[in-house]
C-alpha cells in the first residue's frame, strides 16, 4: 500500500480525492479499498477491516446491498446519463416526500455541497437579503461562502476558511458558537433584516457528534421566523440515516423552511437534493429567477441506489442501526474506562463519536480541546486489529444495518488493546 500511495502522491495531490482520507491527522499510510461488502471493506492486499465509516455514512444498509447493485446495473444498462427528466427522478422526490412531508418539492444535485450552495442561494433570492449565519464547527461542503471560519469570539464575520476564498466571498457569512442561543439572539438584534438564513446541521457530526442543546433548533425556528428569515436544515448527514425521516424524525415540531439531502439518499451514489416548501422552491429555474442547474443531477444510475435503498430502510434496518450503535458506544466507553483513558461518548440518534477529554462537548471550542494524539494511537491499534474507523477525531463513526454480530465481536476484541494504545500504555 505504501507504493501505490507513493503513485498517488504523484499524480493526485496528497493521494487523495478528498483530504480528509490522507490520514493526515492520524499519520500513516491510508488503506487502499479494493472491494467492500456488508460491514466489511477490503485492502488491495487483500486484509479485510470491520468498517466504521461507511463511505462517511451513506452506506445505511452496509456496502453493495445486492439489491441496490442489481437495480444499478439495471439502470446502467438502459443508459448512464441523459440530460432529460426521468420517471426515477419523479419517483425519488415523491418517496422523499412521503418521509420528509415539508420537502413537497424537490431539486436534485450530485453533491451536498451542491446542495446547501443552492440552498444558500435559494435564501437569498427568496428574501432579498445577503447575509447568512452558520455555526462554527459544522460543515456544509465546501462552497466558498459557507468555507468561512470564526474569528475569536462567539459570532463574528466569517473569515475565509481557505487559501483562495476571498473577503468578499465570506463577508456576508456570520459564524456563531454552536449551542449559544444568546449569541444568536444578539446577531438578531445586530442585523436581524439583513439575514437570509440560518442553517445548521440537524445535529452536528463535522466536528465529532454535538447535539444541539434542548430547545436550540426550536430558538433557531424562532428567531429565523420572528425576523424574515429562513431556516435550512441541512441533513445531508443525519437525512434517512438517523431515522426514516432523519432529524426531523427525532425533533417532530421542528418545521424548517429548507432542508438539504446527500449521502443515504442517493445509497452511495453521487446523488444530493435541497428540498422544502412548494413556494420557496419554485423559485428555482425554470420556474423562478434563482439560477440552479446540472449536467449529471439526477443521475438515472444514482436515483436507481436512493430509490432501491430507501425502499430497503423500513424501521427494522434502522432498529438494528440504534441497537448496534448503542452497544458499540458502551463497549468503547467501557474499555476507556477500564484503560484510564478520559473520554466522552456523544450521540445524535444513532450516530455518535468519541471525544478524547473528561468534560462534555457543547461546540468546536471544547471539541478542538481533546486529545488528538489519543485518538490516533486508538485509531492505529483498531486498525491494527482489522477495524477501519474515520481517520480523524472529529467525525462521527457509522454503524450499518450489515453490522453482524461477527463484526461487533470482532471490535469489541479490539478495543482493550486500543483503549490500552490511547493511555499510552
Ligand atoms: N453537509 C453536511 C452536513 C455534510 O456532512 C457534508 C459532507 N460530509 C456536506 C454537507 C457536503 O457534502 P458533499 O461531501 O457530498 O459535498
Amino acid at each position: 500500500m505504501t507504493d501505490l500511495f507513493t503513485r498517488a502522491r504523484g499524480v493526485i495531490p496528497g493521494g487523495v480525492s478528498s483530504p480528509v482520507r490522507a490520514f493526515g491527522s492520524v499519520g500513516g499510510t491510508p488503506v487502499f479499498v479494493a472491494e467492500a461488502r456488508g460491514a466489511h471493506v477490503v485492502d488491495v492486499e487483500g486484509r479485510d477491516y470491520v468498517d466504521l465509516v461507511a463511505s462517511w455514512g451513506p452506506a445505511l444498509l452496509g456496502h453493495a446491498h445486492p439489491e441496490v447493485v442489481a437495480a444499478v446495473q439495471e439502470a446502467a444498462a438502459r443508459g448512464l446519463s441523459f440530460g432529460a427528466p426521468t420517471a426515477a427522478e419523479v419517483e425519488l422526490a415523491e418517496t422523499i416526500r412521503t418521509r420528509v412531508p415539508l420537502a413537497e418539492q424537490v431539486r436534485f444535485v450530485s453533491t451536498g455541497t451542491e446542495a446547501t450552495m443552492t440552498a444558500v442561494r435559494l435564501a437569498r433570492g427568496a428574501t432579498s437579503r445577503d447575509v447568512i449565519v452558520k455555526f462554527a464547527g459544522c460543515y456544509h461542503g465546501h462552497s466558498d461562502a459557507l468555507l468561512a471560519a470564526a474569528g475569536s469570539g462567539v459570532a463574528t464575520q466569517g473569515l475565509p476558511g481557505s487559501a483562495g476564498v476571498t473577503r468578499a466571498a465570506t463577508a456576508d457569512t456570520v459564524v456563531v458558537e454552536y449551542n449559544d442561543v444568546a449569541a444568536l439572539e444578539r446577531v438578531f438584534a445586530e442585523s436581524g433584516d439583513r439575514i437570509a438564513a440560518v442553517i445548521t446541521e440537524g445535529a452536528p457530526a463535522n466536528m465529532g457528534v454535538v447535539p444541539p442543546a434542548a430547545g436550540f433548533n426550536a430558538a433557531i425556528r424562532d428567531l429565523t421566523a420572528r425576523h424574515g428569515a429562513l431556516m435550512i436544515l441541512d441533513e445531508v448527514l443525519t437525512g434517512f440515516r438517523v431515522s426514516p425521516s432523519g432529524w426531523l424524525g427525532l425533533e417532530p415540531g421542528l418545521v424548517p423552511d429548507l432542508v438539504t439531502f446527500g449521502k443515504v439518499v442517493g445509497g452511495g451514489m453521487p446523488l444530493a437534493a435541497i428540498a422544502g416548501r412548494a413556494d420557496l422552491m419554485q423559485l428555482l429555474a425554470p420556474v423562478g429567477p434563482v439560477y440552479q442547474a446540472g449536467t449529471l443531477s439526477g443521475n438515472p444510475l444514482a436515483t436507481a441506489a436512493g430509490l432501491a435503498t430507501l425502499r430497503l430502510a423500513d424501521t427494522a434496518v434502522y432498529r438494528t442501526v440504534d441497537t448496534r450503535s448503542a452497544e458499540l458506544q458502551s463497549a468503547v466507553a467501557d474499555a476507556l474506562s477500564r484503560a484510564s483513558v478520559p473520554h466522552v461518548v456523544q450521540r445524535a440518534g444513532s450516530l455518535f463519536s468519541v471525544f478524547f477529554r473528561d468534560a462534555p462537548v457543547a461546540n468546536y471550542e471544547d471539541a478542538k480541546a481533546q486529545d488528538t494524539a489519543a485518538f490516533g494511537r486508538f485509531f492505529h491499534t483498531m486498525l491494527d486489529h482489522g477495524v477501519a474507523l474515520p481517520p480523524s477525531a472529529f467525525e462521527a463513526w457509522f454503524l450499518t444495518a450489515a453490522h453482524d454480530d461477527a463484526a461487533m465481536n470482532r471490535i469489541a476484541d479490539a478495543l482493550p488493546a486500543a483503549a490500552r494504545s490511547a493511555a499510552g500504555a
